[in-house]
């Protein structure tokens, strides 16, 4: 026998037993984006390696270690999108969707990134994305992170995820803090780890959000963010936590908030749990004014944020949130004798005809009565139909409830699609 080919480390199937609490996680996302009044967006899954480059930053953990980047055939450097809204960017500003308007824009789908594959961290992963465009005021800042909020409510986790916020100012006020850390990181160099010393001088706001307990340690006597920043980021800051406060939605402050990726300004957030262990972040986001025009675009004002999917349903998992999930299906047809077998498939048909929302699986392949009760247990169903020689004569099936005690029942053929949505 050959030898059986596997997935990519990192890259993982995705079951019937998961598909279906994935559905029903994508559903909610979906309703909810809808109920803010965002409208979907589907961007390639590759793009010019150039884009990332210049949109997330040559010295990001992504851009310089994580893409995967390869030769077109013609000799192209194309990248599998390691994120979705340098995509957004590229997309709303080749279709002129951006300068001078409004959108609101959700986008769903599979990012790449060559990362060492943990719980909750995958090659390739996946994200639901929130993006809003042409709005600078904070009211929007307040809405992206509202519609985050909800999501939590409605999947039943508020309780288990926590709002961490920051400003990061604008680029100047950035710029003067970055080198005032420099500063303070240069005269303690000899006290940080490598990777640490590494960022200090690509990207040393990064040094903020080092795991390191030392480092963090150090990091308590350094310059902070919030004595750099400029008024007008401060007052957008105050408008959002106004906002928040009205809505009831707590946060804490966290001053080392900077994020992996070079182009947030202002507003930075980010949900996080203690029941993932390690990878905590379910969901990231910020505002991202200067990206449109450093992409190409006519600057335009932008707030978004990206969910891990993978994250949010292990952690629903864990909280024991998707035990009520229905199975694929609804109803299991039995059918004994080859008369059955022919009308049973016929009134399917029917079934399926009348009632648009009812899932019936017709057994297929004949065996004994005793085998067929056995796969329609094993489906999942809540109810099996039962045909034989008798049901045909008397034009009736024989209902038996696979998951309640209850007595079975005869119903009439005519009666059937009312009695099954009934049940359903
Ligand atoms: P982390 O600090 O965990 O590496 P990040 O800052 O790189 O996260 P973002 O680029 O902001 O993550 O992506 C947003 C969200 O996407 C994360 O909060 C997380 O839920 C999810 N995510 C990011 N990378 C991965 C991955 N490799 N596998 C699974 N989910 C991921
Ligand atoms: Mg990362």
């Amino acid at each position: 026998m050959s030898k059986a080919i596997q997935a990519i480390r990192g890259m993982n199937d995705c079951l019937p037993g998961e598909t279906n609490k994935w559905q029903m996680v994508e559903q909610v996302m979906r309703r909810v984006a809808g109920n803010y009044g965002y409208a979907e967006i589907r961007m390639p899954v590759v793009e010019s390696t150039n884009l990332f480059k210049r949109g997330i930053g040559e010295v990001t953990d992504i851009v310089e270690k994580e893409m995967y980047t390869f030769e077109d055939r013609n000799g192209d450097s194309l990248t599998l999108r390691p994120e979705g809204t340098a995509s957004c960017v590229r997309a709303g500003n080749q279709h002129g969707l951006l300068y001078n308007q409004e959108q609101r824009l959700w986008y769903m789908g599979p990012m790449f990134r060559h990362e060492r594959p943990q719980k909750g961290r995958y090659r390739q992963f996946h994200q639901f994305g929130i993006e809003s465009y042409g709005i600078a005021s904070s009211d929007i800042d307040a809405e992206v992170i509202m519609l985050s909020a909800r999501l939590w409510k409605e999947l039943g986790i508020n309780e288990f995820v926590t709002l961490e916020l920051n400003s990061l100012g604008s680029n100047q006020a950035r710029a003067d803090y970055r080198d005032a850390l420099v500063v303070f990181l240069t005269e303690h160099e000899s006290k940080l780890d490598d990777d640490s010393k590494r960022r200090m001088h690509s990207n040393p706001l990064r040094v903020l959000d080092s795991k390191n307990k030392d480092v963090q340690a150090l990091l308590i006597d350094a310059p902070k963010l919030s004595e750099y920043l400029d008024e007008e980021s401060v007052e957008h800051f105050a408008g959002l936590t106004k906002r928040l406060d009205a809505a009831g939605i707590k946060y804490t402050i966290n001053e080392r908030l900077v994020r992996g990726l070079d182009y947030y300004n202002r507003t930075v957030f980010e949900w996080v749990t203690d029941s993932l262990g390690a990878q905590g972040t379910v969901c990231a986001g910020g505002r991202y004014d200067g990206l449109v025009e450093q992409l190409g675009g006519k600057g335009t004002p932008a707030v978004g944020f990206a969910l891990g999917i993978e994250r949010l349903v292990l952690m629903l998992t864990e909280l024991e949130k998707l035990e009520n999930i229905r199975a694929t299906t609804d109803v299991y047809v039995v059918m004994s004798g080859e008369q059955a077998e022919i009308t049973g498939v016929a009134l399917a048909e029917q079934w399926r005809d009348d009632v648009a929302e009812i899932r019936i699986q017709t057994h297929c392949g004949g065996g004994k009565f005793n085998k067929q009760m056995k796969r329609a247990d094993k489906s999942g169903a809540k109810i099996a139909v039962i045909l034989g020689d008798s049901e045909i004569e008397n034009q009736q099936a024989t209902i038996k409830y696979l998951r309640e005690n209850k007595e079975q029942q005869s119903v009439p053929f005519a009666q059937m699609a009312a009695v099954l949505t009934e049940l359903i």
